[in-house]
């Protein structure tokens, strides 16, 4: 079967497999170092979900007010519900200063303040003296700072002369006999060959796993088959039950209205016209971090109090806004009212719902990005020849729930690192690893499958299908009940995979062959996340068990790890959280009840 395919074969020093942010940030960061850097993109690089990012990018500048990395560094750690790794929380924060002047420097046009320093905006969960102040620390170029970062980036790129494979769908990886990575399968959408790349060193940066629910704010690119690669490769990922709900994506679309719309004094309320955060988080209110502002939300619709006819969403207010400053700071989120909820917010409040926007789970690493597993006892054995960046990775900074405006900081920071560290283990022109025998074979084998698929299941339909399932089966509030019922659904889902119908066979620009790909890969993450959600019987971060509604640290202070193999029956560990930080310059913040 696999002689049916020629394949072309590359060799580099690093492959970087995504050029969103995190990827384009490590890939001119390695090319700069002398390294022959391949960078390979499902999609044209700016149009990865990088380009999407509105509200901004945190860092203690301290242009409005006092701010102080330490503040940030606890806020972080608070937001992560102590979930998030201290070391790697503390090395992202300090980074995050020399990240904003370099991304100045590149030619990202942020937003000013009228003596012409970089302007920053509140953000949920943002504090200053750890707790007692609210920070102006989230850096923005008006509500499209992501699309600003990421076209700096790729000017970048190419002025340091990356060589980019745009419109390369990676397969799979390709491992070595001793379960070290040698490289990685694609597949070219536009001529139809297939291309193995293999260097020493192959880094992840391929994006979230949004697309796994029936509403979510990403891209529709956003299918995390970085993830899939990794599980199938036999490692596990991490923390998966952590999935953000944002606050406010328009009801019905799913789009987003950034959180700088509340940074900016928008606020939200009930059928009965109350402000009710100020019942769930007196302090911070309308800003308090987004898991608790999504469950209040959720609890007022429950409760009777939606707005509607349906009573089913509810409505976010920036009518009272000065017009001028919301054109000026705020205008995308205009245009995105406008098209998607049609209507002109200076005039009517916004109708919102808590829609699925970012994984805190992934691919776990060490701070310098280093793909690790449990190896022989050992949680922290690296994976040869793997890294993982981004949102694909889980570093874990995040930990049970994401701050606003940090993951774009966590792209910067740890693409950078992960570029100067690979500087300093791969050497320009070093030999790549000898692959396992059947490395390319397995991959084909999988790929030439699913090509051929000749089922009675469409691939929308079970996509459709598991969509609708973890929209609610996993979702803001979950049971054991829900969850059970959800690993069965997916089970259910899983054995369709057997079932699919590929309609056409043809190699170029097949877009049925590639959503087929990339629905395999989904369910790989659906499966893994409603397992992990239903074992950690406790309430952390964007993890809300009904039935076990408190934070447990005595039993449940642990990363989950979760592997799954072509049987979809997902096996866990746990590994521990790192509490103390990097260096001594500061303590280790111990657990405590987080309220806003
Ligand atoms: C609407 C929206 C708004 C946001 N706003 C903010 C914000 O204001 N501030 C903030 O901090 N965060 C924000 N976030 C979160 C943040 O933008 C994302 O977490 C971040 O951009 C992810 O970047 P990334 O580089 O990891 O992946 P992405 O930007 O998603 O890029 C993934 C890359 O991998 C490639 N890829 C994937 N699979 C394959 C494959 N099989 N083969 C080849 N290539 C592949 C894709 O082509 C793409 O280039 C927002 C997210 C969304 C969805």
């Amino acid at each position: 079967m696999t002689n049916a395919y020629d394949i072309v074969d590359h060799s580099h020093d690093v492959i970087v497999v995504g050029a969103g942010g995190a990827g384009l940030r490590a890939a001119f960061g390695m090319a700069h170092k002398g390294l022959k850097t391949a960078c390979l993109s499902k999609v044209f690089p700016t149009r990865s979900h990088t380009v999407a990012a509105q509200g901004g990018i945190s860092a203690p500048l301290g242009n409005m007010g006092e701010d102080d990395w330490r503040w940030h560094m606890y806020d972080t750690v608070k937001g992560s519900d102590w979930l998030g790794d201290q070391d790697a929380i503390e090395f992202m924060v300090r980074e995050a200063n020399a990240v904003i002047i370099e991304l100045e420097h590149f030619g990202v046009p942020f937003s000013r303040t009228p003596e012409g320093k970089i302007y920053q905006r509140p953000f949920g969960g943002m504090t200053t003296h750890f707790g007692e102040g609210k920070a102006e620390r989230t850096c923005a170029a008006a509500d499209r700072t992501g699309h600003a970062i990421l076209h700096a980036l790729y000017q970048q790129s190419l002025k340091h002369g990356v060589e980019f494979f745009i419109e390369y769908f990676a397969i799979d990886l390709l491992m070595d006999a001793d379960g070290g990575c040698g490289g990685v399968l694609a597949w070219c959408l536009d001529d139809g060959t297939i291309h193995r790349f293999r260097a020493p060193m192959t880094v992840l940066a391929t994006g979230g796993y949004g697309r796994t629910y029936f509403s979510c704010t990403s891209a529709h690119t956003c299918t995390g088959d970085g993830n899939a690669m990794v599980l199938r490769a036999g490692l596990p990922l991490q923390d998966m039950e952590f999935i953000q709900f944002h606050p406010t994506g328009i009801y019905g679309a799913g789009c987003l209205i950034s959180e700088g719309s509340r940074g900016e004094g928008g606020y939200l309320t009930n059928a009965q016209g109350e402000r009710f955060m100020e019942r769930y988080a007196p302090a911070a209110k309308d800003l308090a971090s987004r898991d608790v502002v999504s469950r209040a939300m959720t609890v007022e619709i429950r409760e009777g109090r939606g707005v509607g006819p349906d009573r089913d969403h509810i409505h976010l207010h920036l009518e009272h806004l000065d017009p001028k400053m919301v054109a000026e700071r705020l205008p995308g989120i205009s245009e995105t009212a406008r098209i998607f909820a049609g209507i002109d917010l200076t005039k009517e409040p916004i109708p919102v719902l808590p829609t699925c926007h970012y994984n805190m789970g992934g691919i776990p690493t060490k701070h310098r990005g280093e793909a690790v597993t449990l190896r022989d006892g050992d949680p922290e054995a690296v994976v040869p020849g793997l890294m993982a960046i981004g949102e694909a990775a889980c570093v874990s900074v995040h930990g049970a729930n994401r701050l606003g405006s940090n993951s774009l900081l966590d792209l910067m920071a740890f693409g950078r690192a992960a570029a100067e560290r690979c500087a300093g283990i791969v050497k320009a022109g070093a030999p790549v690893r000898p692959l396992a025998e059947d490395a390319s074979d397995r991959a084909l084998a999988r790929f030439d499958r699913l090509r051929h698929a000749d089922g009675g299941t469409p691939t929308a339909a079970l996509r459709l299908e598991m969509q609708k399932t973890m929209q609610s089966n996993c979702a803001v509030f979950r049971t054991a009940e829900v969850l059970e019922e959800g690993a069965r659904l997916l089970a259910l889902a899983w054995e369709k995979r057997g079932d699919l119908k590929v309609s056409d066979r043809s190699m170029i620009w097949n877009s049925d062959l590639v959503e087929t790909l990339e629905l395999d890969n989904l369910l790989y993450q659906a499966v893994v996340s409603v397992h992990s959600a239903a074992n950690r019987t406790e309430s952390r971060g964007a993890h809300a068990r009904e039935d076990y509604p408190e934070r447990d640290d005595e039993n449940w202070l642990k990363h989950t790890l979760v592997w799954c193999g072509d049987d979809g029956k997902p096996r866990i560990d746990y590994r521990p959280v790192h509490l103390q930080p990097l260096s001594n310059e500061i303590q280790s913040f111990p657990p405590k009840a987080r309220v806003y």
